[in-house]
């Protein structure tokens, strides 16, 4: 066992605070990894505040981790002391349903051992992520990050990164395809670029208007502001693909107006209860799909960080010190982050 420092949410309605734990002790198929950074999700605010329903305290947030390697267990292969890693949002899942066996363990039929908040298989103790100094994971659960990838800008790969990756292969988006990006953040930034790589022609639906010129520079081909009616209805019809990165409720109905014949909106939030109704009429007198995804699998995920480094993707990242994660908190909430906090976590070791 070793001792950790965090910092911890300790029940929905209060700050994080600095919190020790203790880690377990290196299994045989484990690696021990020195954290260097971590991105802060959207989603490490929904399971902090239990906007998904109750959480189990304390949660240490982080599914964005990149770190060294500080030792490995003597059934260790595929990586050595001294290896720069990451870590997504899983790690562990059963290896032996048939999601597993298709490299699917984020769909696992016991589901994936979330990175925080979830139980470890083996002894039962409850994970905590990657606002901390250091984290032991299962062999098969470790990224190796390209050496060309900048680190101190590739944690937010880890979620935002294969969150967006994932949908956007998994559906087949080629070249003259027309994609729209819901949401300007942390995911929807990191969409555009995987869209543009791919050869879309892509348009990002963003509440406002001051994050226009931002779209352009991000490289999409057109922005639409979602609350002019008037640019929503020109919209009509007009896409194959809609990828929905939108954290809360919302109306999917303009949205899916928007779609072509057989055209697919895409969810990634959860946002339940989804309220207002979908308008079966929306799908049905168009044929058109409505439909969810989950990140992705450990090795599809490694293909992303592989397809980053061939492109040139990297995100957009504001660094923070540990000590200031409750205000960066309050800017995600407001979105105002341009796209992504990553915490440097030298701060908590200091
Ligand atoms: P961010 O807060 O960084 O970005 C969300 C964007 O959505 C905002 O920048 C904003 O864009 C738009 N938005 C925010 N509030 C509203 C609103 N009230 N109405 C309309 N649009 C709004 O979040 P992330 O990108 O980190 O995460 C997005 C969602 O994806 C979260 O719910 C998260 O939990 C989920 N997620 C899902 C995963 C999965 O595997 N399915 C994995 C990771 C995250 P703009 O200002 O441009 O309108
Ligand atoms: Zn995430």
């Amino acid at each position: 066992m070793s001792q950790a420092k965090s910092y911890a949410a300790l029940s929905a309605t209060t700050p994080l605070v600095p919190f020790s734990f203790e880690r377990r002790a290196l299994r045989e198929d484990d690696v021990n990894i020195d954290i260097l950074y971590c991105g802060v999700c959207h989603s490490d605010i929904h399971i902090a505040e239990s906007d998904w329903g109750p959480s189990e305290y304390p949660v240490v947030p982080g599914h964005e981790i990149i770190g060294r390697v500080m030792a490995v267990g003597n059934k260790v292969s595929q990586y050595k002391v001294g290896d720069i890693v990451g870590v997504g949002c899983m790690v562990d899942s059963c290896q032996h349903c048939s999601h597993c066996a298709a490299d699917l363990e984020q769909y696992c039929q016991d589901g994936p051992v979330g990175t925080y908040g979830a139980h470890d298989l083996i002894d039962g103790t409850l994970t905590y992520g990657g606002y901390s100094d250091h984290i032991v994971v299962r062999e098969k659960f470790v990224l190796t990050i390209p050496s060309v990838l900048n680190i101190s800008k590739a944690a937010p790969l880890l979620c935002a990164g294969i969150t967006t990756y994932s949908p956007l292969r998994h559906h087949g988006v080629k070249a003259g395809d027309k994609v729209g990006i819901l949401g300007m953040g942390g995911l929807g930034h990191m969409g555009v670029k995987f869209a543009k790589a791919l050869g879309a022609e892509v348009t990002i639906f963003t509440r406002s208007e001051s994050k226009v010129a931002e779209a352009k520079k991000q490289g999409a081909d057109h922005v639409i502001v979602s609350t002019d009616e008037a640019q929503m209805q020109a919209a009509a019809f007009q896409f194959d693909y809609l990828l929905d990165t939108i954290p809360v409720q919302h109306d999917l109905n303009p949205y899916l107006n928007c779609l072509k014949v057989d055209g697919t909106h895409i969810l990634v939030g959860l946002i339940e209860p989804m309220n207002p109704p979908v308008h079966s009429a929306n799908l049905v007198i168009k044929r058109r799909v409505l439909t969810g995804s989950l990140i992705g699998g450990i090795a599809e995920t490694q293909e992303m960080l592989d397809f980053c480094a061939q492109h040139d993707i990297e995100c957009d990242a504001e660094m923070i010190s540990i000590q200031d994660i409750n205000q960066a908190y309050q800017r995600l909430k407001q979105g105002n982050v341009k796209y992504r906090f990553i915490i440097d976590m030298q701060s908590l070791k200091n």
